[in-house]
């Protein structure tokens, strides 16, 4: 697909034309009145805002870094402030978002005060914790860390009927990462239910996002279309409500690629392994999820030294990297045609949660290359 030298790994490669591409397909399964968002935390990286831009309806950030980030580089964008535990400075900030995703009684006080200081009306949504079930989700958001109970939010009320300062639009949720369509439809429904029997009227729901993608199925999509035709029930019925969904993984983890050398090839306690000059403090994901990244080998023929190449050929080989720890793999076990020192290996399925949730300087090992093409 493209030629990287030996010289210029390891490397993250961007495929910005797929990934406007993508996007473009997601929106078209969507209902046209469903607000699309992008959570910058999956990729914030400038051109990867840029590509989408166009298509998102807006961008959801959630520090400080990220609003003084995204607001550079796309300054006409909307912006969603959300985010645990904000500093006053963040609160501050804050207050120039479209919509500020409130998470506590306190919180919202000290809101109240930053909106005042900047004589600024700022339109607030309270992320609750809705007592709903969550399908069989990879990673469950509403255990209690994030967002109000619904015990507070009479309290919640009080405060913005009291402050001047602050509109309340509606209500937040996020409450699962990693779902299908079937479940991420059940879930909004009972979202959407649950946000119309609250004692004041809400005007927008923002069903976070948590579209799942699936690392053993790399060709896979999230149903897109089966969930836009839910959406579009779901919004027949409740024709009052702005909904607004904010994915991150499902938008940008298909258009990036991250590529390695393998530095060694060698044989131990009877299991293959395959040693890369890269690993984990630039690509993560693998060990923060706890999964097999997937990969294809790039094979490479020249070898130009005087003894026998070392390779594996049919059998299961893991792929680890270059830190001292053995929480650096990227795939255990996973059985290849053949993999030679001096062949590259790609890593797909690398365009979200990658290269910027990595401890890059973990060794001080050189940075990767960048290529957006
Ligand atoms: C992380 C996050 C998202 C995006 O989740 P994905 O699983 O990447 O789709 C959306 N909203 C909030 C509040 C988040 O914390």
């Amino acid at each position: 697909m493209w030629t990287v030298c030996r010289a210029e790994l390891p490397a993250y490669v961007y495929d910005l034309t797929a990934l406007r591409a993508h996007v473009v397909g997601i929106r078209a399964a969507l209902p046209a009145e469903l607000e699309l968002w992008y959570a910058a935390k999956a990729n914030p990286a400038t051109p990867v805002l840029q590509a989408l831009a166009d298509t998102v309806d807006g961008v959801e950030v959630a520090s400080g870094g990220e609003l003084a980030h995204v607001s550079a580089a796309l300054p006409t964008t909307r912006i969603a402030f959300g985010g645990p535990a904000k500093t006053d400075a963040e609160l501050d900030a804050a207050t120039r978002a479209h919509r500020v995703h409130v998470e506590s009684t306190h919180e919202l006080r000290r809101l109240g005060l930053a909106a005042a200081g900047r004589r600024t009306l700022v339109h607030v949504l309270l992320r609750v914790n809705p007592p709903l079930r969550v399908g069989p989700a990879a990673l469950g958001m509403g255990g209690g860390q994030f967002g109000i109970d619904p015990a507070d939010l009479p309290a919640c009320l009080d405060i913005v009927h009291r402050d001047p300062w602050l509109v309340l639009s509606g209500v937040h949720t996020h409450l699962a990462s990693g779902l299908a369509a079937t479940e991420q439809v059940a879930l909004a429904r009972r979202t959407v239910d649950w946000a119309r029997t609250l004692p004041v009227p809400v005007a927008e729901v923002n069903l976070g996002g948590g579209m799942g993608v699936d690392y053993t199925a790399p060709t896979d999509r999230f149903g897109w279309t089966e969930f836009g035709a839910g959406l579009r029930d779901i919004l027949a019925a409740a024709p009052e409500l702005r909904l607004r969904i904010e994915p991150g993984r499902s938008v940008t983890a298909y258009c990036g690629w991250y590529a390695a050398a393998v530095a060694d090839v060698k044989r131990s306690r009877g299991k293959a392994f395959a040693l890369l000059y890269g690993g984990t403090h630039q690509l993560r994901t693998p060990a923060a999820k706890g999964h097999d990244q997937p990969f294809d080998v790039l094979p490479v023929d020249r070898w130009d030294r005087p003894w026998r190449r070392p390779e594996v050929a049919g059998e299961p080989v893991t792929l680890a990297g270059q830190l001292c720890t053995p929480k650096d793999v990227l795939a255990r076990d996973v059985p290849v045609a053949r993999l030679r020192v001096g062949d590259r290996v790609v890593f797909g399925l690398a365009g979200a949660y990658a290269w910027n949730i990595s401890h890059q300087d973990f060794l001080m090992h050189p940075r990767p290359a960048f290529h957006y093409l």
